[in-house]
């Protein structure tokens, strides 16, 4: 005979496992430093323009949408800067397929246009701003803009006060144009702005340096990669998405890093 003990123990651990389940999944989902230590990769993602004129820099409006659409329905899970700087340093488990989405230059359609469809499948984006553009052309968003869409999700981090070639500067001059740029978001923005990404994506460590002593806690550079435990802080891999002849094709290929992009030259050496 069962004594009722014993039937209330199994109950119990049938219990337990209905409701640890989800916990145990949860793990089996996430991306720890351990994962991350072990090989798995952070895809980080570099737009400028989404836009429908015929021009390299520019993703056409349907394709952004299709490319945010796959994103989204195959499990990618958008993250900010500083969770990406945080799972790095074991702080933050981060999600098992996470992306983090940017646009460089602060480009007016990365407003009119690839907001709504980021909006739309829950999305998020980082975008890295030239504070001497903002609201100066058509080309270029406006404060408003900004704030309007760190409302709801987006981050606004710095692409320098200028957009001029570090390397080409004097050090005095290039430790201007990344803390200047740092201080008039902060001013404008109200929120730190501890990321950057460098412009035209030009880095060496002397310019990383000069990053790193004027506050940033991490920058993005054009490299072609993913980035993983081996990353240098100061420079991060993008993978860049722009037009192509065949431009859906390759987002696949380049987001899983097919050997025809290692021809082009734009992988980690
Ligand atoms: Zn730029």
């Amino acid at each position: 005979m069962i004594k009722p003990i014993k039937i209330f123990l199994v109950v119990l651990s049938i219990i337990g496992i209905i409701f640890a389940a989800p916990k145990i999944s949860e793990k089996i989902f996430a991306q720890s430093i351990e994962d991350i230590a072990a090989g798995s990769k952070i895809l980080v993602l570099n737009y400028h323009q989404v836009n429908n004129n015929f021009n390299p820099l520019a993703v056409p409006i349907n394709f952004f949408d299709a490319q945010m659409n796959f994103l989204a329905s195959n499990g990618y899970v958008p993250i900010t800067p500083e969770e990406l700087y945080q799972g790095l340093n074991g702080d933050l488990e981060l999600p098992a397929k996470p992306v983090l989405i940017t646009f460089d230059d602060g480009y007016i359609d990365n407003y009119t246009n690839a907001y709504p469809i980021l909006k739309k499948y829950g999305m998020m984006a980082t975008i890295f701003v030239v504070p001497a553009f903002i609201g100066q052309n058509e080309r270029y968003m406006t404060w408003d803009n900004l704030k309007e869409m760190e409302q709801n999700g987006i981050t606004i981090q710095s692409h320098t006060l200028n957009h001029r070639a570090l390397e080409e500067l004097p050090d005095d001059e290039i430790r201007s144009e990344l803390l200047n740029s740092r201080l008039v978001l902060e001013e404008q923005l109200g929120h730190p702005v501890e990321f950057l990404a460098y412009p035209t994506g030009t880095y060496n460590l002397h310019i990383a340096g000069i990053a790193r002593d004027v506050g940033y806690k991490a920058a993005f550079t054009v490299k072609y990669g993913n980035v993983d435990i081996g990353s240098n802080m100061f420079a991060l891999e993008r993978v860049p998405i722009f037009q192509t002849a065949n431009t859906m094709k390759n987002f696949y290929e380049r987001i899983e890093f097919r050997q025809s992009f290692e021809e082009f030259g734009w992988t980690k050496k």
